[in-house]
């Protein structure tokens, strides 16, 4: 794998005036992210929240190469991904990027080492076992090798997800709701996980989440509204989440008191 010159800040990813706009006539067009400059720097573990519609799942995309911008740059891993072809993009997305998704998205019909090492494989490299071995060891599932996801529990499936994700060493991990579909308990674990891949290897990692709780394992939060990135914080409690998504109108109806009164156990 060739590795290119860092970004000049030392930025994993940085996005540099990104705007993505949908809908083909003037009328009907969406700014889905407006101007939209950013970086995450190495070991950084961010949040991404904001109301439902204001373009965080295009921010993702974007952001890992997924999805091209209207106009502006993304730069992943010291490479600018705009003159990228498709294949490029495949390639550079396998070699450098992590992904976790909320619905797990495991192969039924693998086991778990099978479902870990398959992104190595497809990358073209050999997985080695002492990676593979602390890899597994790592997210718990020493016991669970050759066991398939539909034997295991929602909890034990992510962490299949995250070992997959962690398993190429990648220089950024995406999470699109990781915990979305995860009870608070096993939330909690799967957090900490992530919490403990940032400290032990300084893992970059880059998550899309509507809950404040999982929000506040980040070091920093970062809030999008109609497309723009309109304020962040660092370091923040849950409560200080809530109350920052409560005034951009995030949670709508009866939704509102339930996430406040979460957030206050933290
Ligand atoms: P979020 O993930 O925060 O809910 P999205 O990034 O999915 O927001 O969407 C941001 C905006 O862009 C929304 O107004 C949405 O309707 C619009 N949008 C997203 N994807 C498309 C698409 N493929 N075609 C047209 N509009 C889209
Ligand atoms: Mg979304």
């Amino acid at each position: 794998m060739t590795r290119t010159h860092p970004a000049p800040d030392h930025d994993v990813v940085r996005l540099d005036s990104v705007r993505k706009i949908y809908g083909g006539s003037k009328k009907h067009q969406v700014a889905a992210l407006d101007s939209v400059s950013i970086g995450f720097g190495r070991g950084s573990f961010t949040a991404v929240m904001g109301p439902s519609g204001s373009g965080k799942s295009t921010f993702l995309h974007c952001a890992a190469g997924l999805d091209r911008p209207t106009s502006g740059t993304v730069l992943l891993d010291g490479v600018d991904l705009t003159p990228l072809k498709e294949r490029e993009l495949t390639k550079l997305r396998r070699e450098r990027v992590g992904f976790i998704f909320q619905a797990f998205n495991l192969l039924p019909a693998l086991n778990v080492v099978d479902n870990i090492t398959l992104p190595l494989k497809l990358a073209g490299r050999r997985p080695g076992k002492a990676l593979v071995n602390e890899v597994i060891e790592r997210v718990g599932l020493a016991d669970r090798r050759g066991n398939r996801p539909g034997e295991l529990s929602g909890g034990q499936q992510q962490r299949v997800a995250i070992a997959r994700a962690l398993v190429t060493r990648p220089a950024v991990v995406f999470g699109d709701e990781p915990t979305g579909a995860l009870d608070t308990y096993t939330a909690r674990e799967v957090l900490l996980l992530l919490r403990e891949a940032v400290e032990w290897s300084g893992q970059t990692i880059v998550m899309v989440t509507h809950d404040p709780i999982a929000a506040a394992h980040a070091d920093r939060v970062l809030f999008l509204a109609d497309g723009k990135l309109v304020s962040a914080l660092e370091h923040p409690t849950a409560d200080e989440v809530a109350e920052r998504m409560t005034h951009l109108g995030a949670w709508g109806h009866e939704s509102t008191t339930s996430r406040a009164g979460r957030g206050a156990h933290r």
